[in-house]
């Protein structure tokens, strides 16, 4: 493909991707008119669907754009649940925007890959000066990560500790999982360090790999838990609050204390501001204290909630979050912002680049050690990374702070919408949670008499609500107590989307 021929497909490939939202945002509000575009949430396809469309191997000759634009429409359009769809209120929303979407295309032009330097080691920054910077692989790719992170910190009320004129900063992971893994990663390399730092031998150093024991509670996102496995450490779900879910600060104080007397070393917690389930926050502050009392390391998972701390009215929940030693979210859910983008800050990077960086401390080059660049391959896993500030940077600048607000304010406002129609039947609906942010969990109330348990009713009509792909919701169990999670945020989403959501489940429970 050449230029000329890019330029063609490519105005015909925005000029699809406009519509598509087009016809999302006009879907889904019941019966549709003729003409009136009506795509289905839910793809209801079999499981192998698509092997059984495309040939067993690659082409050998090049094939005609045409043929392979028909095959979107016709083989993988049909395989797609629609994230983006107005009546997408499964597990949280992960939201895109025009300007996100922009932001991927001059990522994808500039096609960027940092940090290449220093690992394969054509450079020497210590005999080749003037490439001393593994920064140089990208000088914006790495400032406009700096800056646009330093700006969301101020915009969302984050202490000052985050920012990277101190001690701290922030670097751009794909996912909160992996922002998770290397913030346990750090907090592993901290808690070994100071052994090492009281005298301590190093093989008995790795020899404490098996004692070192990380927490989450029941509620915690399963990451916390995959990172403990990735570090081969041990990890301990504890209890939550029987009313509010959440983790208190006296459980985690609790077993901290009994772990240590079995001789394991507790390193780590994550406490989350909106759990998954039910949007439940833990007791930060409380944590904080008990995490503080012994050197281990907080860390706070925001990942979907985070993004609502752009709105005065919700930075009273981050509280405590001032002495934790790390926190992320994804914007990626909630802040317009396309897929991958999950920022993580750091009180103290030199913990990260102490466990995450190969480049021996005879090499590291003084601007890098002083902060005056940031290395951020030393931040990450992987080596290589994607411009991903340009999409943030897009998006903050055309919605602007009041925009993110209006946004986060829109899927508040439509959730509550929906709690109020439950609140009207209480003979049907029993809310179990919430609503927190834009949030709510319900179950069915099996009517007087039925021999149907309240779970297998909530069940059914979950079942039945998701059967036909017009509205996607999911499930989950809160206290054994089978529950249906709604969850708004959608860019799409409009109140009548909202209101149509009523009409199915309406339909479904016989309201
Ligand atoms: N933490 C919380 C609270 C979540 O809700 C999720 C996903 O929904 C995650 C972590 C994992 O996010 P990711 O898919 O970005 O790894």
């Amino acid at each position: 493909m050449n230029a000329d021929e890019f330029r063609k497909r490519g105005h015909e490939t925005v000029e699809r991707i406009a519509k598509y939202y087009e016809d999302l945002a006009a879907s889904g509000r019941g019966p549709a008119a003729d003409g009136v575009p009506d795509i289905k949430t839910l793809s209801t396809v079999e499981p192998g669907y698509l092997s059984k469309l495309l040939p067993t191997e690659a082409p050998e000759t090049p094939e005609a754009w045409d043929a392979i634009q028909r095959d979107i429409e016709e083989k993988i359009m049909p395989g797609i649940t629609h994230w983006q769809h107005p009546n997408f209120f499964a597990f949280f929303p992960s939201n895109s925007s025009f300007p996100g979407i922009l932001g991927e295309m001059y990522s994808a032009m500039f096609n960027v890959i940092g940090y290449v330097v220093g690992q394969v080691g054509l450079l020497d920054t210590k005999t080749d000066p003037k490439n001393s910077f593994n920064w140089q692989t990208s000088p914006a790719c790495t400032e406009l990560e700096t800056i646009v992170l330093d700006w969301l910190v101020k915009a969302m009320g984050l202490d000052d500790g985050f920012l990277s004129s101190g001690l701290g900063g922030g670097v751009i992971q794909g996912s909160a999982s992996d922002a998770i893994c290397v913030s346990l990663i750090a907090a592993r390399q901290k808690m070994l360090d100071s052994k090492r730092a009281e005298g301590m031998d190093e093989e008995s150093v790795l020899a404490l790999g098996s004692k070192l024991i990380a927490y989450g509670s029941t509620q915690t996102h399963s990451s916390t838990r995959k990172a403990a496995m990735i570090a081969n450490v041990r990890f301990r779900a504890l209890d939550v609050d029987p009313v509010n879910l959440g983790m208190q600060g006296d459980t985690v104080a609790e077993a901290i204390r009994a772990d240590l007397e079995k001789g394991l070393i507790p390193f780590y917690v994550t406490a989350t501001i909106g759990t998954t389930s039910s949007g439940a926050t833990d007791d930060v502050p409380g944590i904080a204290a008990a995490a503080s009392a012994h050197n281990v390391w907080l860390n706070i998972d925001a990942a979907w909630a985070g993004s609502a701390s752009v709105c005065p009215e919700y930075k009273h929940t981050l509280k405590g979050t001032e002495l934790a030693d790390s926190y992320s979210f994804n914007l990626h859910k909630w802040l317009l912002t396309n897929f991958d983008c999950s920022p993580l800050w750091v009180r103290n990077r030199k913990y990260l680049t102490n466990a995450l960086s190969v480049t021996p401390v005879y090499l590291r080059n003084a601007a890098s050690d002083s902060g005056v660049v940031m290395d951020y391959r030393d931040w990450q896993l992987p080596l290589g990374r994607r411009f991903r500030a340009l999409k943030i940077w897009f998006v903050l600048r055309t919605y602007g702070l009041e925009g993110l607000r209006e946004h986060i304010r829109k899927g508040v406002a439509q959730t509550e919408r929906f709690t109020e129609y439950l609140r009207t039947r209480p003979d049907l609906y029993k809310i179990e949670t919430g609503p927190n942010w834009s949030l709510v969990t319900f179950s069915i109330v099996p009517p007087a008499g039925a021999s149907i348990s309240a779970n297998d009713l909530t069940n059914a009509v979950y079942d039945a609500i998701n059967a036909d792909g017009e509205i996607f919701l999911t499930h989950t169990i809160l206290n054994g107590v089978d529950v249906i999670r709604f969850a708004t945020g959608g860019v799409q989403t409009a109140d009548e989307h909202i209101d149509y959501a009523k009409t199915v489940v309406e339909r479904v429970t016989g309201a």
